[in-house]
């Protein structure tokens, strides 16, 4: 599918990877509508691309098949589903209606693109691994996740999602596509969003202690927004036949928590005081993609390495706070 002529229809359009995806999309043509009620996004992502776009700050809690009818743009071809709190304080703060939003959410948007005819890219993530016994992680693993816990709303929420997902493509015959983001970073993340990334940049940037939370021996891999968004794309873009259930995008390179200041301190040019808080509960011990899925399926691999993204992604959220010095 190229965007020539195209309409996609982008939920969470307005957050983070949102904002990155819907420009790819501008780029290669596509006609575009935002769905997003600004929970976590903002606006101000799309200032320079509001008079390209169709935007609507609709709740896909509560979205229905007539929402999508007559939309300026009409028949919609492709649906991405991107709309979620997802940063662990911000999911965590309304744990209900996270969960809803992922299971309701998707539910609404399999109806939209089962009556449009539309393709739909589902946004899920590493966290359905939850507190993987299984290092690093392929699409194979089932995961280990509480169902009771503070990160429950998030984690199974997701999974739902998936499994719905899933059944779309089997017993409805609707072309859903899963793809499990991994720790990804860069410019239009919120200063306040909460993740490791924009608490230390913001930390650095001020001058503050960047806070570590446990002793920091905890590992994510961190994925840069160009490179995920390449393999969104490559994925929504791809033959129906060879899509053959989800695929990890993120970048397998791992880094402690603690590696993660060190690589700060090199790109900031500063030596960066640390301050420690305690571990929240169920935080994943350890996480790193196997990728073999999205680079034989999509000749895809990442291209941006942490140095070189914190580099822009600092260079960001010291112009975003400057203000607050
Ligand atoms: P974000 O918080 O910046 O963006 C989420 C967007 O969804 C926001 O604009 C928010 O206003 C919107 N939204 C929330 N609830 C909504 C609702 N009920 N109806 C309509 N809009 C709603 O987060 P992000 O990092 O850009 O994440 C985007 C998607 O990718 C999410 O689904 C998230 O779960 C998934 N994901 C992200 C990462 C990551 O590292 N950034 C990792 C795994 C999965
Ligand atoms: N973390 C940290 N300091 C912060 C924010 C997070 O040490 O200011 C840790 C957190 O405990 C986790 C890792 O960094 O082990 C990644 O956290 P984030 O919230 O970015 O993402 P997630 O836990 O969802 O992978």
């Amino acid at each position: 599918m190229t965007g020539q002529g195209k309409h996609a229809l982008v939920t969470g359009g307005a957050g983070f990877i949102g904002a990155h995806l819907v420009r790819e999309l501008l780029k290669r043509g596509y006609k575009i509508t935002v769905w997003d009620n600004l929970h976590t996004g903002r606006e101000s992502n799309l200032a320079e691309i509001r008079g390209e776009i169709d935007f609507a700050p609709l709740d896909i809690r509560t979205v229905t098949v007539a929402d999508a009818s007559g939309l300026k743009f009409g028949k919609v071809h492709v649906v991405f589903n991107l709309a979620c709190p997802a940063s662990p304080p911000h999911y965590q703060k309304d744990p209900v209606y996270t969960w809803e939003t992922s299971v309701f959410g998707i539910s609404n948007m399999l109806k939209i693109a089962e009556s449009q005819g539309a393709r739909l890219l589902h946004a899920s993530t590493s966290e359905i691994y939850g507190d993987p016994l299984e290092h690093p992680q392929r699409e194979s693993y089932w995961g280990n996740v509480n169902t009771v816990g503070v990160r429950s709303c998030y984690d199974e929420g997701k999974r739902a999602a998936e499994t719905l997902c899933a059944d779309y493509v089997r017993y409805k015959s609707v072309d859903a596509r899963l793809f499990r983001i991994f720790n990804t970073y860069g410019e239009f993340m919120h200063p306040d969003d909460g993740r490791v990334i924009s608490n230390f940049c913001v930390a650095a940037a001020l001058g503050k202690k960047v806070p570590i939370y446990g002793n920091g021996a905890q590992t994510r891999s961190f994925c840069y927004v160009s490179d995920l968004v390449a393999g969104i794309m490559a994925l929504a873009e791809l033959e129906r036949a060879n899509y053959d259930g989800p695929v990890n995008l993120g970048n397998p390179h791992e880094f402690s928590i603690r590696e993660l200041v060190t690589v700060l301190e090199k790109v900031s040019g500063k030596k960066l005081d640390t301050e420690n808080h305690p571990l929240p509960s169920d935080d994943p011990k350890m996480r790193r993609p196997v990728i073999d899925r999205a680079e034989k399926l999509l000749g895809w691999k990442p291209r941006v390495e942490l140095e070189e993204g914190l580099t822009r992604t600092l260079a960001y959220f010291a112009a975003e706070v400057k203000n607050r010095a």
